[in-house]
């Protein structure tokens, strides 16, 4: 443990993981009231100095706790594998008992008059909720910073940012606040939090969890997805969210992959017959030295369970950053129109002699942050008649291209590997001033959110250079999600403890 911020002082209920626990309640050896509580004041000690939790939600998660345990004594099968173990729920899905802010001032206070589909699955699983975690506003950033609420601190070092868009869950995961939390993906909002706070984070391939109820960052590349400590506590939390909804348009009507058989099968340690490829153009100088040291042991882990490495290459990867940074605000400033002060939240409007569109100005500047702005400007900017095909177009041309790298790719290897992150946490504050800096942490994570498939983020230890976690990404073609986790438990088991 690097700082008080991690100590829980012993080996107490929060310290477990969700498989163990969930195992526990179900077995009549704890209550899910005892863990939920245990959690409960968890938060309360060290929520005042990390600040992952926007709204904690004690009641309503006891009551959801005591519905479980009665359930359990009466003699009824558990709702779900993970039934009576406690969540943190990123702040964008939509909930009727609290607030959904997505850390923005213009839905300050707005209480959604339905739940998102996560929020029902996770609900009818019998997962208590305890509260909504802190983001970057709208889901947009790299660091949490970003949070019209404050910034959340990095249990590793609360002098450092815990990641972005979803710090928060990553987070409460890493100061054990939660044994379980649910995040979005966009760029890496999942993957990129996981791993600087080592812990787990899986983007699902896209159209697999509903975006019902997931307010809209960018729909095309939106994914939400399940976090937690361990891959095995991440594949359970998986299956739970995942599944066909008719009320999204874009969700996929196929099975859901069976990713806790997939976790179980390569905790057993053996990887022969797989085929992994490094992607050459994620593997730069320009990263942080630790990193790649870090990337390569974890690569030479691979090879002694049996792997198969080759190097392979994407050359649009290149690419990426600019077509995301084109895509992402395009569909952002089209999705965030809906903010126009007449129907959600925020209203500005002082003496009430204003039009529509000055008390429409008048709130979205007051409502929306620095970060929010400047993405609707640009991606405004690129969809407009003259510039449409020059930038949106390009960049859908580029999207395509990369896509068509990874389907080049595995017809090679079974899954592809790099550093979730190049660099490790940063010092708050540190690049607040310089938006380009930020976007660079997303520059392994973005491919997979264009192309629409999954990839996972598994800790790969702490860095040399400044004892900072880090983190190894796993990616995968569309719908093989379960390779990412048969590798990532693997992995994971022969890997070892992190600290
Ligand atoms: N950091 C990236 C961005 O700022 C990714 C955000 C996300 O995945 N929601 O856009």
């Amino acid at each position: 443990m690097s700082t008080a911020s991690r100590a829980t002082g012993g080996a107490d209920l929060t310290t477990r993981t969700a498989a163990e626990l969930a195992e526990q309640i179900h077995a009549g050896e704890v209550t899910s009231v005892e863990v939920t509580q245990a959690h409960l004041d968890r938060i309360a000690e060290s929520d005042g100095e990390i600040h992952a939790f926007l709204h904690v939600a004690g009641d309503k998660a006891l009551e959801a706790a005591e519905r479980v345990d009665a359930d359990l004594a009466a003699g009824k099968a558990p709702a779900s594998a993970l039934a009576g173990v406690p969540l943190a729920l990123k702040d964008v899905f939509t909930t009727t008992d609290m607030p959904t802010t997505c850390a923005s001032k213009i839905l300050e206070g707005w209480v959604s008059p339905y739940d998102a589909t996560v929020t029902t699955r996770l609900r009818a699983a019998g997962i208590p909720i305890l509260g909504k975690t802190n983001m970057d506003e709208f889901a947009m950033g790299s660091s949490t910073e970003n949070s019209a609420y404050g910034p959340t601190r990095n249990p590793w070092d609360t002098t450092r940012i815990p990641g972005g868009s979803g710090g928060g869950s990553a987070a409460a995961l890493a100061a054990y606040q939660a044994p379980l939390a649910i995040g979005t993906d966009t760029g890496g909002s999942i993957r990129q939090p996981a791993a600087v706070t080592a812990t787990v984070g899986t983007k699902p391939t896209y159209g697999t969890v509903s975006r019902f109820g997931l307010v809209a960052c960018a729909s095309s590349l939106d994914q939400g997805g399940p976090c937690g400590r361990t891959v095995l506590d991440t594949a359970l939390l998986h299956e739970v969210i995942a599944g066909h909804d008719p009320r999204d348009s874009t969700s996929r009507k196929v099975a859901v992959p069976a990713v806790v058989a997939a976790a179980r099968e390569g905790a057993r340690g053996d990887l022969s017959g797989l085929k992994v490829g490094v992607v050459k153009e994620l593997h730069s100088d320009s990263y942080q030295p630790g990193v790649l040291e870090s990337f390569d042991a974890a690569v030479a882990v691979l090879k002694e369970l049996g792997a198969e490495v080759i190097e392979v290459s994407c050359p649009h990867f290149e690419y990426a950053l600019s077509a995301y940074y084109l895509v992402m605000p395009s569909e952002v400033s089209s999705n965030l129109a809906r903010f126009d002060a007449m129907r959600y939240g925020l209203r500005v409007d002082d003496d009430g002699r204003h039009s529509a569109e000055q008390v429409m100005a008048a709130t979205r500047a007051a409502g929306f942050g620095p970060e929010v702005k400047r993405r609707i400007m640009i991606g405004t900017y690129a969809l407009s008649a003259g510039y449409y095909d020059e930038y949106y177009g390009q960049a859908l041309k580029v999207r395509t291209l990369i896509t068509r790298d990874f389907d080049q790719a595995y017809q090679q290897v079974d899954v592809l590997v790099s550093p979730t992150s190049p660099f490790t946490p940063w010092k708050l504050g540190e690049k607040v001033d310089d938006p380009l800096a930020m976007y660079l942490s997303d520059l392994c994570t973005l491919p997979t959110n264009l192309a629409g498939h999954p990839a996972m983020s598994v800790p790969s230890g702490l860095s040399k250079d400044d004892g900072m976690p880090v983190g190894f990404q796993i990616m995968a073609p569309a719908l093989a999600d379960d390779r990412l986790y048969r590798v990532g438990t693997a992995y994971e088991a022969a890997r070892g403890a992190i600290a």
